[in-house]
């Protein structure tokens, strides 16, 4: 398949040109550009309302936006959101794992796993039941596989979710502050498990307000202030010396 390059010749999974998106009279996201290459993990950072979730779910299509170019794996979303082929394909190969966990609670936990896999990929039950145990072992959850939602740990359903995810086998994986809804003493296996995959060369889009993680994982930072970029970079060159006055304020009041 064609991949969009770059003016530098380089592959890329998001290309995101100059979006604007409003919902009514409130204009949301101001000409973002954005582009992630495989492999890359990418943070975004913002004061609540800046518009991060607005952005990245204009990425998998679950927001439509009014103006601009937006391409997921050389696939093109169109603006108002007309319902295409592309849409379709983006939606089977970008993962998402949001900040509620969005489990299927009638279902067992490995239902949960091998039901898109399924219904959407076309596998067997013994396929994707082999899959979902490797990708719930990976996790650390094995042992959970025939329990239901409600019975597990806020943990350990978030891991259920990026077991789920990683069953469609995305292209990329966009996570909308995972932690936040999780108590203190679980934050930290469901961020384990996030390191894991970027070190295995996820190409990742995260929202956090989890900075230390996102100092030690991100190969690039975005702060987003009112629904722009005010400032890229490097997680040392973000956190260390910010150099937009929005940056700096929003830093001092959460490090
Ligand atoms: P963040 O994730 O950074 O907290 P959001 O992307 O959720 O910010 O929201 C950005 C702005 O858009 C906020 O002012 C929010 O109230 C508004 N907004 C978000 N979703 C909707 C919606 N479905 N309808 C109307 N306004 C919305
Ligand atoms: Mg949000």
């Amino acid at each position: 398949m064609n991949q969009p390059t770059s003016p530098s010749g380089g592959e890329r999974i998001v290309r995101m040109e100059k979006l604007n998106k409003s919902f009514g009279d409130l204009h949301v996201l101001k000409n973002i550009d954005l582009e992630v290459t495989p492999g890359e993990v990418v943070v975004i950072i913002g004061a609540s309302g800046s518009g991060k979730s607005t952005l990245i779910r204009c990425i998998n299509g679950l927001e439509e936006f009014q103006q601009g170019e937006l391409e997921v794996d050389g696939n093109p979303l169109k603006p108002h959101g007309k319902a295409t082929q592309a849409l379709q394909k983006i939606r089977t190969e970008v993962g998402m794992v949001f900040q509620q966990f969005n489990l299927f609670p009638h279902l067992s936990v490995l239902d949960n796993v091998t039901l898109a896999p399924m219904k959407v990929r076309g596998l067997g039950r013994h396929e994707a039941t082999d899959t979902a145990e490797r990708l719930l072992d990976r996790v650390g959850i094995a042992d959970q596989a025939a329990k239901y939602p409600t019975q597990l740990s806020g943990g350990q359903q978030q891991r259920v979710a990026l077991a789920r995810a990683l069953a469609m086998e995305p292209r990329l994986m966009l996570f909308d502050e995972p932690t936040s809804a999780l108590d203190p003493e679980m934050i930290g296996e469901v961020l384990d498990a996030m390191r894991e995959l970027a070190n295995e060369g996820m190409t990742m889009l995260i929202v956090t307000h989890e900075m230390g993680f996102a100092r030690e994982v991100a190969d690039r930072v975005i702060f987003i202030h009112k629904g722009e970029i005010a400032e890229e970079g490097p997680p040392e060159t973000i956190f260390d010396s910010p150099q937009a006055e929005p940056t700096r304020q929003f830093l001092s009041r959460v490090l």
